[in-house]
């Protein structure tokens, strides 16, 4: 039996001369004051045991993080017919690329990039108003993480309302193919809101158990989805989680898993473990730097790749 504690405690040890590296995300202005100098990892095992270490009980902004879980509430409401509006190939492209929206007719090429999550938003808002999308999302995060004290960080959603012109292109893009049913402030309101949610690697890590665990909480109890919906949203992380790093985390890693620029990393071992790394200083392609060279040392160590160990 491996020591999962002795493991954390090792990388922790190892990765502190190299706390710090990376760039922070500064093209949203609340993101760019975060400290470069911090680092937590959490690991919840389908047992419901919990392992942390370092700065693992600090809220931090999940940003595309929060994808992984509107996705399961689009899903939820409407089905495979989801597929009509997004595809799930990887993309090879940035996050908020716009090249291929107008090569696939305002169809964003999988729900994590930044297109394909706008359009997924949209879908979850249908029937409601903003503020109640917003509170849907809010309310299905707290659910899963059994824990109703994780908010959304309003300063963030602000900020990127703000400076966000990239995102509200695409938005402007993809209404303009009628692949968006509401208007695109009203859907980036919702996106801006659910990318500034703020959690910590603890909590995220409980949260996200339910994909390790078959689709429900074995620590709640709480039925969240089908054991072939959980697989498949795993299938989705591994092949596009990553944006158009995905095979290079795939390469080093070998689990499926999410990045977000406020440098946290949600991944999953499917059948043994939920786990969450973040260190806000990214590498080029916009994926926490230290984040995923820990998620490295763990899937050595422990053997929990996908692919073998
Ligand atoms: N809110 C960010 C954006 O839309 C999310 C990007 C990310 O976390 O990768 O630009």
């Amino acid at each position: 039996m491996t020591d999962l504690q002795a493991v954390l405690d090792s990388i922790h040890k190892e990765l502190a001369p190299r706390i710090g590296e990376g760039k922070v995300a500064d093209y949203i202005p609340e993101l760019a004051k975060i400290d470069a100098n911090q680092f937590g990892l959490s690991v919840v095992t389908v047992d419901g045991k919990v392992y942390n270490v370092g700065h693992a009980e600090v809220p931090f902004s999940i940003q595309s993080i929060s994808k992984v879980f509107m996705l399961t509430l689009a899903l939820g409401k409407v089905g495979e017919g989801l597929w009509k509006r997004v595809g799930r190939e990887p993309s090879g492209s940035a996050f908020n690329s716009i090249v291929q929206l107008e090569q696939e007719q305002g169809i964003p090429r999988n729900p994590f990039i930044n297109a394909g999550a706008i359009a997924v938003t949209d879908v979850v808002m249908a029937g409601h108003a903003p503020r109640e999308a917003i509170g849907e999302l809010l309310r299905f995060v707290r659910y899963l993480a059994d824990d109703e004290s994780v908010t959304i960080d309003d300063r963030v959603a602000k900020s990127e309302t703000q400076t966000g012109y990239r995102n509200f292109a695409l938005a402007n893009f993809m209404r303009s193919y009628r692949n968006l049913d509401h208007p695109v402030e009203h859907v980036l309101g919702v996106y801006f809101h659910q990318c500034a949610v703020s959690m910590t690697c603890e909590q995220l890590a409980k949260a996200g158990l339910f994909l390790a665990a078959r689709g429900s909480n074995p620590t709640t109890g709480h039925s969240v989805v089908s054991p072939k919906r959980a697989r498949r949203i795993n299938a989705l992380m591994l092949t596009c989680g990553h944006y158009d790093g995905s095979g290079d985390f795939a390469y080093h890693v070998g689990l499926p898993g999410k990045s977000g620029v406020g440098g946290g990393i949600f991944a999953v071992a499917p059948g043994i473990a939920s786990i969450a790394v973040w260190s806000p200083g990214l590498n080029k392609v916009g994926n926490s730097q230290l984040g995923a060279v820990a998620l490295e040392m763990l899937a050595a160590r422990t053997g929990w790749s996908v692919f073998g160990d």
